[in-house]
């Protein structure tokens, strides 16, 4: 008898060809993510993952279930025991050890359900239920009762290459495998909103790298940290993360000093697309995803998003265009972003702020004021792309 984590993963959602590459990719992630908690075996057993500990007493369960439910593709996880043979008795066997912990320090009902993967056992998987339940009545007598409505405990069974007990699943992390959809580049800003929108991207199995403008010495270094800090928070889900800083000071600068001060905010967005793109152009991208929502501040009007997005030429995805503040900040605390998010460091989008920015503008308005740049933007863009610093996130 073996203690096992069973992986639950969306086998219906996977269809053809496709299944092995996420299954595989699903397999390896599991095995890079536990790597730093113990030894190992991670092996593949008809529509499920099996995580077997090689030493058990190595490892600590709970961290073990915690580090699982972050990994994209994870619909849920039982910790449960396995038996090598596939026979009755030994079902019987996993069935009291896993029933006979369930019970320790109170009396509860349950009820048994089989999964039967290998159809030549020799019993149906009502069979095995019925004949189990009334073996473990008979064991662990006035200790548990079964009720087959609203039990306390689910009993599964299951029944594959080898045989499996376990009482409860955990919720797991759901979406795609990391790494089977391509990749894309967040601007990940200090705030609330960037990280959640980099989190539901990577989510659906898309590999995200990141970019943040600094303008020191308007920011500060602790303003840096925190966005290295938020950016190590959303890897706990993707295992790694590279971070582009992007030195913006003299770009901004210029614009405060050249372009009307009510179209700042929005000619430093269009800008941080350019930027944004060519950076993530060189590292492999094929889209950009921002933290942006309609209408949540002067920049997010409709007549402001459609200026900004002007400004790219790669697909900009926006995870978050029609959530209501409350439903990003609800995801952001769930994800463990939010305490980071909310430390009060200046943003360089608020200190070059404008007191009444532009809350419709248009764009061939827009793109005349930039004119005043046209000179020494393009020189001043490609310095601050070849500067950019790299902070590798593992
Ligand atoms: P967030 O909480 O993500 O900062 P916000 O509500 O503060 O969002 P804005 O500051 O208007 O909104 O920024 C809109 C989007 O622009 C952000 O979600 C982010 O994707 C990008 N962005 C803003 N500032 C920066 C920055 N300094 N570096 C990188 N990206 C940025
Ligand atoms: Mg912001």
């Amino acid at each position: 008898m073996k203690n096992v984590f069973l992986i639950k993963y969306g086998e219906l959602a996977i269809k053809g060809k496709n299944r092995h590459l996420f299954e595989n990719r699903l397999l390896s992630n599991i095995k890079k993510n536990l790597k730093s908690l113990g030894e190992f075996l991670v092996t593949k057993e008809q529509g499920r993952i099996m995580v077997e500990p090689v030493e058990e007493d190595s490892i600590d369960v709970n961290t073990v279930l915690n580090r699982l439910s972050r990994i994209f593709g994870i619909v849920g996880i039982a910790y449960g025991l396995k038996a090598e043979e596939v026979s009755f008795d030994a079902v019987k066997r996993l069935a009291l050890a896993q029933m006979t912990e369930e019970c320790a320090d109170k009396n509860i009902t349950f009820k048994v359900e089989t999964k039967r993967a290998d159809k030549r056992f020799p019993m149906t998987s009502m069979e095995v239920s019925c004949e189990l339940g009334a073996y473990l009545l008979e064991a662990l007598g006035d200790k548990v009762k079964v009720d087959v409505h609203n039990p306390d405990v689910f009993l599964m069974v299951e029944l594959r290459n080898h045989a499996y007990v376990y009482a409860k699943t955990h919720k797991g992390a759901g979406g795609m495998p990391y790494g089977t959809n391509g990749k894309a580049t967040l601007l990940l800003s200090g705030g609330i909103d960037s990280p959640v929108a980099g989190w539901m991207i990577a989510k659906r199995g898309v590999e995200v790298d990141a970019v943040y403008f600094h303008a020191p010495p308007y920011t500060s270094d602790r303003a840096k940290q925190k966005v290295v800090d938020l950016a190590e928070k959303v890897a706990m889900y993707t295992g790694s993360m590279n971070l582009h800083i992007v030195n913006f000071t003299d770009i901004q600068l210029k614009i405060y000093e050249l372009c009307p001060h009510e179209q700042l905010t929005i000619i430093m967005r269009r800008i941080m697309m350019y930027i944004s793109e060519a950076i993530a152009k060189k590292n492999g991208s094929m889209a950009l995803i921002t933290g942006e929502s309609i209408g949540q501040v002067a920049s997010q009007t409709m007549h402001s998003l459609v200026c900004t997005n002007e400004a790219a030429t790669m697909p900009v995805f926006r995870p978050l265009i029609g959530f209501d503040k409350e439903e990003i900040v609800q995801i952001a605390k769930r994800i463990d972003t939010f305490e980071t998010s909310i430390q009060p460091f200046e943003d360089c989008c608020t200190i070059f702020v404008a007191k009444h920015p532009e809350t419709k503008p248009k764009l061939e308005q827009i793109e005349r004021s930039e004119r005043a740049l046209d000179e020494i933007i393009d020189e001043m863009m490609q310095k601050a792309i070849d500067e950019v610093e790299v902070v590798k996130i593992r």
